[in-house]
């Protein structure tokens, strides 16, 4: 049997090389191996992560955080300058129309509001949209029903052939075109001039409404079926709802031929006529102006 004090010296000198030669080796500090004969725990492994914090580096700027696919994302923000858009929506008579004092005025102001409407579909085929033209003090007022080619090529209503027959028509009755004014019930020509569809109608027909508001006439003259049927809300045809007056908003309203269909039906140039005259009869009643009586 060893003796035990021989055992613990050669341990002891078995360290001191071990420590030597760690030194000779640049280690800090020495691992101890365990043993079990002594009873010492293994040093235990540096914590990796602690090793990697122990000399932090100064801490990164957070990376953007990319928006969660759960989250709805916000409305991005207005631009500082910009004013916010007006709503859309149904037209309604802006406060200042209503005190615009002179009806050229609100005129324009009802057209300005209309801009380059497409409130319906046929805003997206017309060449031009065809507002309107004439006297805005004018005591007749001439309502067709849409715009045809030739109107839509120039931005004005019953120009063409039609359009010069119904100057001829206002000649016979003493006036000029500069003395009523004209529109149209829809303001954009449908394609292939086909009939305007009820939606397209139900989204234009308020800005005729509000120029006969603005215009308020003594009489209006309504041309063709369409006109007539849509401002008297009737499915009863011109021929029948011609000769004698109506009324729209209160306004006395003579239904009659246009002036298109007058040029494709020679029949009805006289009735028309006889039309015409009720309307003169009735300006002359009113004591409305006409440049020959
Ligand atoms: S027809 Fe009337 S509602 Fe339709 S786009 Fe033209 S102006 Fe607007």
């Amino acid at each position: 049997m060893t003796d035990p004090r021989v055992e613990l010296a050669s341990l002891v000198a078995a360290f001191r090389a071990r420590l030597d030669w760690e030194q000779g080796h640049g280690s800090r500090h020495v691992r101890a191996a365990p043993s079990p004969r002594l009873g010492l725990p293994p040093e235990p492994e540096p914590d990796p992560i602690v090793a990697a914090t122990a000399v932090a580096p100064a801490p990164a700027a957070p990376a953007p955080t990319a928006p969660s696919p759960h989250v709805e994302p916000g409305p991005p923000p207005p631009p500082p300058s910009r004013a916010p858009a007006a709503p859309a929506g149904p037209l309604e008579p802006a406060p200042s129309v209503a005190a615009a004092g002179d009806r050229r005025a609100r005129l324009e102001h009802l057209r300005a509001e209309l801009g380059e409407c497409h409130r319906c579909r046929l805003g997206d085929t017309r060449r031009n949209l065809v507002f309107g033209v004439g006297d805005p003090e004018a005591q007749l007022m001439v309502v067709g029903e849409g715009p045809g080619r030739d109107e839509d090529l120039q931005g004005e209503p019953f120009v063409g052939a039609a359009g010069q027959l119904l100057t001829k028509m206002l000649e016979a009755m003493g006036l000029g075109r500069d003395d009523v004014y004209i529109a149209n019930i829809i303001k954009c020509r449908p394609p292939q001039n086909r009939d305007p569809a009820p939606d397209e109608i139900a989204a234009c027909e308020r800005f005729l409404q509000q120029q006969v508001e603005i215009i308020s006439p003594r009489i209006i003259l309504a041309m063709g079926n369409f006109a007539a049927k849509t401002l008297l809300r009737t499915e009863v045809g011109i021929t029948r709802l011609r000769g004698r007056f109506h009324a729209y908003q209160g306004i006395p309203l003579m239904p009659t031929f246009h002036p298109a269909y007058l040029l494709r039906n020679a029949d009805g140039k006289r009735p028309a006529w006889e039309d015409l005259k009720q309307v003169m009869a009735e300006m002359d009643r009113l004591g409305l102006r006409r440049r020959r009586s």
